[in-house]
């Protein structure tokens, strides 16, 4: 079967957003890391102008195998540590959920939630992380909580933000605590580490049919967008996931010349397989209308697109006279690259296809949906507090 999504990150933890527990409260099911990464640097031919397009994302990455929390868990991964990742770009419909800003009632709508799902993490360090024994009385001890974080923070030696605590041992006057000094790090530190792994940092092999028309606008400001959605039937069986989905829906954009192309070429049922980087969408608006007062509500949302190094029209394509191929020709192209007969994935997602979208919020593309929105119904979403490992001291 003609199905690949393969994704290769590499780069620098900028934050763990959270993570969700068993409903029971006890083992850890996921953890929620944002990791910045560099896209290859790429030049792009605009009316003649070449552009360079030097770019960081911050990519959701979603750890739910067991053995990858472990990893997380016992490696202590905080902010400032550097992380490879290979997983795969899961673009899932989920039901998002609004309150309507003028009578409050709840709204529910259909979106499409996109992440990364790691099948392998490798942590290192920019700068390593420094253990250290500090001594409280009881009298510190005895004030508790924050005040004891206080202490600590105080009597340290290295400079930078404990991570973790761990009490070692006690007397009857005081005890020793064990803490995890994480250095800062700034953003000179992380520029160079991104720029030396540029070529592997944000990387992306994804293989599927176009489930709609591509979308293409041109203007002075942007140039040249196309913009279209892929079906992608899943080789990977994600646990953890609904078994209900096979199929992921990512949104490819393509810039300049390769847009121009890719409006020539392709059509729905289009088989292309494509290179490129992931890029986070943020902070865009949505416009969805109130069921019950009709009233328009303007959402923040937020999306993962691939922006394509390459596309190759595999199958199903337009040629430059903008005609269905020959069936012949279609055929040796199969033979040359080896591809078994599949069935195209057509069916279009009902995920953000509403007409109320507003079309003018970033290139003209009607029918784009958010992802993830902090704080918009996400009921599972893992910002509920929740400290990590056994300590106290571990802050999202
Ligand atoms: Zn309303």
């Amino acid at each position: 079967m003609a199905a690949e999504n393969k994704v290769y990150l590499n780069g620098l933890v900028h934050g763990i957003k959270g993570i969700r527990r068993d409903s029971d409260g006890g083992a850890i099911a996921e953890i929620w890391i944002y990791l910045c990464v560099k896209r290859r640097t790429q030049k792009i031919v605009e009316n003649d102008a070449r552009k360079k397009i030097v770019r960081y994302d911050d990519i959701l990455v979603r750890v739910k195998k067991e053995d990858l929390i472990r990893y997380i868990q016992e490696h202590k991964v905080a902010a400032g540590d550097t992380m490879a990742v290979v997983g795969t770009l899961v673009s899932e419909r989920v039901e998002k959920k609004f309150e309507c800003r003028k009578c409050h009632t709840a709204n529910f709508f259909s979106g499409i939630l996109s992440y990364v799902y790691p099948m392998s993490i490798c942590m290192t360090q920019i700068r390593p992380k420094t253990k250290e024994i500090i001594r409280l009385t009881n009298a510190e001890i005895a004030q508790g909580g924050e005040a004891v974080r206080k202490i600590l923070d105080e009597k340290k030696h290295t400079d930078g933000t404990i991570i973790f605590t761990e009490i070692e041992g006690s007397d009857e006057n005081g005890t020793d605590a064990m803490v995890l000094v994480q250095p800062e790090y700034d953003d000179a530190d992380a520029v160079q580490y991104l720029s030396e792994v540029e070529e592997m940092s944000n990387v992306i092999h994804v293989m599927g049919n176009l489930c709609e028309e591509p979308v293409f606008t041109k203007d002075s400001r942007t140039g040249s967008n196309c913009k279209y959605q892929l079906g992608v039937n899943r080789k990977l069986f994600i646990k953890e996931d609904d078994p209900g989905n096979y199929t992921d829906y990512p949104i490819i954009h393509s810039l300049g010349k390769q847009a121009e192309k890719d409006m020539q070429f392709l059509k729905t049922g289009s088989l292309v397989n494509i290179e490129g980087a992931l890029q986070e969408r943020d902070g865009f608006k949505i416009k969805k209308r109130c069921r019950a007062c009709g009233e328009e509500n303007r959402l923040n949302s937020s999306a993962i697109e691939i922006v394509p190094y390459s596309v190759e029209y595999a199958k199903d394509c337009l040629n430059s006279d903008g005609e269905e191929e020959e069936e012949e020709q279609k055929k040796d192209a199969r033979l040359e690259v080896g591809w078994t007969e599949t069935e195209a994935v057509k069916e279009k997602p009902e995920a953000g296809t509403e007409s109320d979208e507003d079309p003018a919020s970033e290139g003209g593309y009607p029918e784009e949906d958010g992802s993830e929105d902090s704080g918009q119904g996400s009921e599972e979403t893992a910002d509920d507090g929740t400290v990590y490992a056994d300590d106290d001291s571990f802050d999202f």
